[in-house]
């Protein structure tokens, strides 16, 4: 099998295995009890906690912990819009978001009364800055833009995006999920951002968010008081565990990663062009994540594609993972403006740790030979 599909989720590192195994046998205690069992295990969480804040620069009170990404997304967006110093109803965000923060806002909008702006996406994939600016009203409330996209790998400049929304007084919200790892992020650029532990070789279910110092936050669940009462209910400490031990690994040596899946990328995507002629890539070519090779192959349908890859042994996707057994055209693609047919023949392959030359080279071959099918197919057609 050849794995190419490391933006739905990674495998386990090793670092994150040993972080949790401890929690998973011997060091079973609830951190919320008094009893050395209980302290053990809050020892695990409050240390999970300050390496991530160590990582991302933050104070440790500024981590709350969740179950995943779309716990971490819904929190944001719920929980900063009815915030009790909430004094506007006014959202912006764009079609191109993860349904964890389009869905939140298409809620908010149908459900409690709120406006939302949907920033235009042009057809690289980029959130147009102009009209962002211009669309902040005073009755503005949050700005939802991802950072980096699952489907596309296409990276907003969030700098700039920040920029506005900071001389503007709006707080901003960045699904951080697929960037961190794989790109630089930095979280002084936005007031709250999401995460999650399986897209950076931790376990499922894990995530958490980055909340600044000092924002008031309504929770969306309600029980303890846990996570100083921003998101109650008992931790899942050995995934916290191995969250943090997972980030940290990741880290070490991402910058060295980029290159080398940005070098392997490339040369799968040359492969492919050669025998696929009509194939389009994509996304903007430059401000993307490196891994990430988003492309049309015009004529073939995404899920006839995917079959194909499937029976060669190789793992892609034809988008958003979460959208898996209905393969309808991307949404992302479609606010790009692409057509439907290529936004209906699209396949994202992307790249992770554990990809190698030899299985880039697999891939090609693999390709080489569906194309090959795919043109007697068509001539026999013809004939
Ligand atoms: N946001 C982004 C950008 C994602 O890629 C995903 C998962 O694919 C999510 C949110 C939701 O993550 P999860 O399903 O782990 O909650």
């Amino acid at each position: 099998m050849i794995y190419l599909d490391y933006n739905a989720t990674t495998p386990l590192c090793d670092a994150a295995r040993d972080a949790m195994l401890p929690y998973l046998n011997r060091h079973y205690g609830n951190p919320s009890s008094i009893h050395a069992a209980g302290r053990e295990a809050r020892a695990a969480v409050d240390n999970a906690r300050d390496k991530l804040a160590a990582l991302l620069q933050v104070k440790s009170g500024e981590i709350i912990f969740t179950s995943g990404a779309t716990e971490s997304c819904n929190l944001a967006v719920f929980g900063l819009a009815r915030s009790s110093s909430s004094d506007g109803s006014h959202i912006i965000s764009n079609k191109a978001e993860h349904s964890a923060v389009l869905n939140p806002i298409e809620h908010l909008e149908k459900r409690e009364n709120f406006e939302v702006t949907w920033l235009n996406v042009s057809d690289n994939g980029m959130v147009d800055l102009d009209q962002l600016a211009d669309s902040i009203r005073p009755d503005t409330r949050l700005v939802s833009i991802m950072t980096a996209n699952n489907e596309t790998g296409v990276i907003q400049p969030m700098r700039e995006i920040s920029h506005i929304c900071r001389e503007r007084c709006v707080l901003l919200h960045s699904d951080m999920v697929q960037a961190f790892g794989k790109t630089d992020v930095d979280v002084s650029l936005v007031d709250i951002a999401s995460f999650a532990a399986h897209k950076f070789y931790g376990p499922k279910g894990t995530g958490f968010l980055c909340l600044r110092s000092g924002l008031p936050i309504q929770p969306i669940m309600f029980g303890g008081a846990h996570e100083n009462r921003r998101r109650p209910g008992t931790e899942n400490v050995a995934s916290i565990a191995a969250m943090a031990a997972a980030a940290e690994w990741v880290s070490s040596d991402r910058e060295t990663e980029q290159e080398r899946r940005a070098r392997l990328r490339d040369q799968l995507w040359k492969s492919i062009a050669d025998v696929f002629p009509d194939a389009r890539q994509n996304g903007d070519p430059v401000g993307r994540l490196t891994n990430t090779l988003n492309l049309s192959f015009t004529g073939i349908d995404s899920e006839t594609m995917l079959m194909a890859l499937d029976l060669e042994g190789i793992c892609a996707s034809s988008g958003s993972a979460c959208m898996v057994g209905s393969v309808r055209a991307s949404h992302v693609l479609l606010a790009m403006g692409l057509p439907i047919e290529r936004a209906r023949s699209a396949i994202r392959f992307s790249l992770g740790t554990w990809t190698t030359a030899e299985e880039i080279a697999g891939a090609a071959e693999a390709l080489e030979r569906i194309a090959k099918r795919t043109k007697d197919a068509r001539e026999y057609a013809l004939a």
